[in-house]
């Protein structure tokens, strides 16, 4: 029998089992929870909790310690260890080891003095400052919202989650810290031949220049083994963005018999079982797949029923916040950092999600929440971003994109971006720099 899945847009959705509409909050299975208290207060100095322990959080959690010696300051993750997004398209074929990407969390909790507590976040209580876990309650006096983006399957799938199930084990994405990176690399190592299609999630999404990344990764090992692959990467851009030149040129001098760019290909409806997609540029067979949904902020968003509305009161699947000060516009207590931040100007929409971003903005939250603490005038910040993306194996070559922000006349922020199309073997020396400087920041 043939289960085809339709596109549910409009429909509602459902994920981890609770209802998704409009701005309704996903809610964790109830069985998680724990209604103990987590680390009982010490004393009267403020606490400032962070939900996720990736680049946003860890960030903040190490630069809070530098504003306010004397806080608490509580780190909530699932992981046991921190996995690095960034480098992991060139950890696909060797550039860097997996010892480069991952990191142990408790030598820089202990270092930096914050406590690390590996749990689940299940809900968030505003009214009573309080975060539930699989662990136990913490209460708050700050709270930082740090839990990156979730896959929506369920804009694919509605309520059927088999077939969320089914594409994420078997064509997963691969775009959050998880053991899905290494199903990729082993996708990549043992495929022999045939189709692969990549479907990119509809802007905004997490590091838009990556996919292409990625692509070109594997376009990369499939040549120099001499293994007949095509990649399809679905588009539902009109054309490759951002550093659109230089990736066409990639694809074009590269890899032109592997690399098939497909623009104004939205998912109409996936067929997961049956290898199958139909899009608004055409239907598509493949052998494997990555099959990137739908970016939305992090669950934990929707469990503070944070997550904005448009002018027709539909969700915008993002966090709703204060563009200058990156707290919830509602509640000045909770901030967002990082992926799952909401739209920051009419003239751009949001800020890259990329890890840059996150460490940025991480640090003027410190500094805002510092400042808040201290009783002194809190003072708005605008971060910049760069982003170094390998295209080629051999010589190894990246290009790069560069934005920078300014208040304008009009009161909002403007964007400036700088596309390097020209690919070079400096710009992946640059980005070992970045990766290494980023790291020494927050991890060691
Ligand atoms: C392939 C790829 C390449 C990239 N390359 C670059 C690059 O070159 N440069 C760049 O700047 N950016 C890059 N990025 C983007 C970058 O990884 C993200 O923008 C960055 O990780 C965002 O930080 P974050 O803190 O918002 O989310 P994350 O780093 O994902 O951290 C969120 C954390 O929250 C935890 N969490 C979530 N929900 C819960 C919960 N309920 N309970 C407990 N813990 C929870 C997660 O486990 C995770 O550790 C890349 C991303 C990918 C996928």
């Amino acid at each position: 029998m043939i289960r085809r899945r339709s596109l549910l847009t409009a429909a509602p959705a459902v994920a981890l089992g609770m209802a998704l509409t409009g701005q309704r909050a996903v809610a964790a299975p109830a069985a998680l929870t724990s209604d103990s208290t987590l680390l009982p207060r010490g004393g009267k100095s403020p606490r400032i909790v962070i939900c996720g322990g990736g680049w946003g959080g860890l960030s903040s959690a190490r630069h809070l310690r530098d504003q306010l010696p004397d806080a608490e300051i509580i780190v909530l993750e699932r992981n046991p260890f921190f996995w690095s997004c960034p480098m992991s398209n060139k950890w696909l074929i060797d550039v860097v080891d997996t010892a480069f990407l991952t990191h142990d969390m408790m030598a820089p909790a202990i270092k930096y003095g914050y406590h690390l507590v590996q749990c689940e976040v299940t809900g968030i209580e505003r009214d009573k400052k309080i975060v539930r876990t699989s662990k136990g309650n913490v209460d708050y006096d700050f709270l930082i919202l740090a839990g990156g983006i979730r896959n929506a399957y369920d804009v694919w799938f509605g309520d059927d989650v088999a077939a969320a199930e089914y594409t994420r084990m078997h064509f997963p994405s691969a775009y959050i810290p998880s053991a899905e990176h290494l199903a990729l690399k082993n996708m990549m190592r043992n495929f022999k031949g045939g189709t692969i299609v990549m479907t990119l999630p509809p802007p905004p999404h997490r590091c838009p220049p990556s996919p292409y990344e990625r692509a070109c990764m594997l376009a990369w090992h499939f040549k120099v083994n001499r293994i007949p692959a095509k990649i399809l990467i679905l588009d539902p851009k009109p054309g490759v963005a951002p550093i659109g030149a230089g990736y066409r040129a990639a694809f074009d001098e590269l890899y032109p018999d592997i690399i098939t760019h497909v623009p104004n290909a939205r998912v109409k409806e996936l067929d997961p079982w049956n290898k199958r997609i139909m899009t608004e540029a055409g239907d598509f067979d493949f052998d494997e797949a990555i099959l990137m949904p739908t970016h939305q902020a992090a669950e934990m968003v929707y469990y503070a029923d944070l997550i904005g509305t448009d002018d027709k009161g539909n969700s915008t699947g993002w966090a709703d916040m204060d563009p200058r000060f990156y707290h919830a516009r509602s509640d000045d207590s909770v901030y967002i950092v990082g992926d799952s931040m909401g739209a920051i100007s009419p003239h751009f929409g949001h800020y890259p999600k990329s890890a840059h971003v996150a460490n940025y903005i991480a640090r003027i939250v410190a500094r805002n929440i510092g400042q808040r603490v201290r009783g002194q005038e809190v003072v708005a910040e605008l971060p910049d971003n760069l982003c170094y993306m390998l295209v080629n194996g051999d010589p190894l070559e990246a290009i790069s994109v560069e934005f920078t922000y300014e208040l304008g006349p009009d009161g909002l922020v403007h964007q400036t971006q700088i596309d390097i199309d020209v690919r070079t073997p400096d710009l992946l020396d640059e980005d070992f720099v970045w990766a290494n400087g980023m790291f020494n920041d927050f991890l060691l």
